[in-house]
């Protein structure tokens, strides 16, 4: 018998994960304040940068650890690489 594949997408966002492990946190976004919460096309606009940079790694950024849809979500965040790319 051969041994399942474990396939890794590293430019991929929680958003295209498979629903069931990821609704609370994407549900905890939805709900976010309003006051501290990203505007959505600076939220889009940051998970695009995320999406093109080396750090990405199954929705996380390898280099905070965070969730980087969590993290950006939070408008005073900012991407923590070294050429603060949001
Ligand atoms: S370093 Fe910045 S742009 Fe790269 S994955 Fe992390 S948060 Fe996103």
């Amino acid at each position: 018998m051969e041994a399942e594949e474990r396939r890794i997408c590293r430019k991929c966002l929680i958003q295209d994960m498979p629903s069931e492990y990821f609704e609370t946190m994407r549900e905890y976004i939805r709900h976010l304040d309003p006051e501290i919460k990203t505007e959505q096309r600076e939220y889009e606009r940051r998970l695009a940068l995320c999406r093109e940079c080396e750090s990405l790694m199954e929705g996380m950024c390898r280099i905070c650890g965070c969730y980087v849809e969590m993290r950006a979500a939070i408008r005073a965040r900012r991407c923590p690489g070294t050429e603060n790319r949001w």
